[in-house]
């Protein structure tokens, strides 16, 4: 592939945003099967994306390890040895980095490099991308690896600056241990991560208090390390794991869930959703009826189930009811899966605080005040989320056709045709962009899923002389109220969820990922491909 730049600008045939699971093997992709000079850009200095970012205490995934990973190479998959259930942080973060040099990738990914504005040059057809140093480079293709959530939101709280103790964000945790020994703690936000790192935080504190704005579900992980047994047992399921896993509606590989709560009596639901229970994980949600996020009535078996649990684990009936979440249907907010969340409230040292009852007014340079008084505190943890799906691309400067904005054309919630691509923004890509399964879904498989139809359609284009692939605005807009469409069917829209961007104050109020499921979405994929790339402008 041929291109036209200035002399101060390197050269390339793609440019990938982000070297975590999307950005690496979409280099592998470009470089090693179609032969492009590609190469990465990553904030950080090493490989691993989220999992390099999230380092706080008790970061672990809550996908099982040996579906959460690549199947694209079955070696890969077969000689790495994962240690447990759900590993921690550390251990995803280094599966990355062995999978980086396996295929000898760092040698063309550029860390320490944050991208900061790329630019579509429609004489050329070239985007044209500069880093916060200076550097420029540019190429026929750009491709965001950058992640969906991977911009810390920290709420804008009067007064922070003057906090005289340490603050931290869990998504951009500092690389050397924090020592919470001694430390009145307190932890904001109760979602995935709040959840996660609560229990280790409580273990070392001197006191943690947690401020919660929503209570929220959660299911038991039930970790636990792999036996020589399990690991036998899971080294011999290869094809089936990734065949029941590209099937399903999450991309997990469990059963698909075919029956209804309407199937069952009362009795049966109970028994089967203890057995869910039992085994932890997002089977609860995933892998017993397939109404639990359409139907109001199904719903409520879980939810009841879930706050009879807290109720049972929590011995302060105060404290209990205060955590059972009641102004959401469970899932339409993304739940988490946790290590003894709820028991932690039984310790002494631990305490809840109501901040939607009395919301926080201020940081103060001792601590936190609420409406209802000041909370003194050494260390303040923000689990409090991301600017999800939308927010890492907007903060880059990006501008297609026209010199229109990314953020222009976004303004009232992020518009793609298939999550793929935007119209106006030429061979522009984004991985798990908005309007695709993604979040909603175990990530690796969608990952791989949109890197080899991204790296198919280069390929196809290559073949055919064709330079430019642009969405279509019509299909585009059919695509965005499909998206909707299929989420209004969902109780997903129940929920002040970062789904929804509500999360953010002043963000639109859209449904960003698409909720009909891996299976259809593929379908529909490659239904586009093999019809000429439907939907989307091709020329020479
Ligand atoms: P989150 O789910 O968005 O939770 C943020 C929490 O902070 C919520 O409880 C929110 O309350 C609270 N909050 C935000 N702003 C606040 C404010 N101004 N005052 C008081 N409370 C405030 O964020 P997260 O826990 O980092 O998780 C984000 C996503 O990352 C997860 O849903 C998951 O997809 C992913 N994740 C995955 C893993 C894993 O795989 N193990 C671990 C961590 C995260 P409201 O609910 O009231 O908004």
């Amino acid at each position: 592939m041929s291109n036209q730049t200035s002399a101060t600008e390197k050269n390339l045939d793609a440019i990938v945003v982000g070297a975590g699971f999307s950005g690496l093997y979409m280099l592998k992709r470009l470089r090693d099967e179609l032969g492009l000079d590609a190469r990465v850009y990553e904030t950080g200095s090493g490989v691993g994306g989220a999992w390099y970012w999230n380092r706080y205490p008790g970061a672990r995934c809550d996908s099982e390890s040996f579906y959460y990973c690549y199947s694209f190479d079955e070696a890969l998959w077969q000689e790495w040895e994962w240690s447990s259930k759900y590993p921690e942080q550390e251990e995803i973060r280094s599966y990355l980095d062995h999978v980086a040099d396996r295929f000898d990738l760092k040698k063309d990914i550029q860390f320490n490099t944050r991208v900061v504005s790329a630019h579509f040059d429609e004489v050329n057809n070239l985007w044209h991308v500069e880093m916060e140093n200076g550097e420029k480079v540019s190429a026929p293709f750009f491709i965001s690896a950058a992640g969906v959530l991977s911009s810390a939101n920290v709420p804008d709280f009067k007064g922070l600056d003057s906090f005289k103790g340490d603050w931290y964000h869990t998504g951009n945790w500092p690389h050397e241990k924090v020592d919470f020994t001694g430390k009145r703690v307190g932890l904001i936000g109760t979602g995935s991560s709040g959840m996660q790192s609560t229990p280790v935080i409580a273990a070392e504190a001197d006191h943690l208090t947690v401020f919660q704005r929503t209570a929220n579900f959660s299911t038991p992980a039930r970790n636990a390390p792999y036996t020589p047994e399990r690991r036998k047992e899971i080294k011999a399921t290869y094809m089936e794991t990734w065949d029941k896993a590209h099937a399903s509606h999450g991309g997990f590989p469990y059963e698909p869930t075919q029956a209804t709560t309407t199937e069952y009596s009362d009795e049966q639901i109970q028994k089967a959703l203890d057995g869910v229970w039992a085994e932890g994980g997002f089977k609860f949600l995933w892998g017993s009826f397939s109404d639990l996020m359409v139907s109001k009535d199904a719903n409520k078996y879980a939810a009841d189930y879930i706050r009879d649990k807290i109720r049972g684990t929590v011995n302060d009936p105060k404290t209990a009811e205060l955590l059972c979440p009641t102004d959401h249907p469970y899932g339409a907010k993304r739940p988490p899966i946790d290590t003894d969340y709820f028991e932690t409230f039984n310790l002494e040292n631990v305490s809840l605080v109501d901040v939607k009852k009395s919301p926080i007014v201020e940081v103060t340079p001792n601590g936190i005040r609420t409406e209802d008084g000041e909370y003194e505190l050494d260390i303040i943890v923000f689990a409090t989320g991301f600017d999800a799906m939308t927010g890492t691309l907007l903060n880059i400067d990006i501008q297609g056709r026209g010199g229109e904005t990314l953020e222009h054309k976004w303004e009232a919630g992020p518009k793609t045709y298939l999550g793929l691509q935007v119209a106006g923004f030429p061979n522009m890509f984004t991985i798990t962009g908005p309007g695709s399964p993604s979040v909603l879904s175990n990530m690796p498989v969608s990952i791989e899923q949109h890197v080899e139809w991204i790296s198919d359609c280069i390929e196809s284009m290559r073949d055919k002389g064709q330079k430019v692939i642009e969405a279509d605005p019509a299909a585009e807009e059919a695509w965005v109220a499909h998206v909707n469409e299929v989420a209004e069917m969902t109780l997903f829209w129940e929920a002040n969820s970062w789904y929804l961007g509500a999360n953010i104050p002043g963000k639109p109020r859209i449904f960003m990922p698409y909720a009909a499921g891996l299976p259809a979405y593929r379908q529909k994929c490659n239904e586009v491909a093999e019809n000429n790339y439907e939907g989307f402008r091709l020329s020479a």
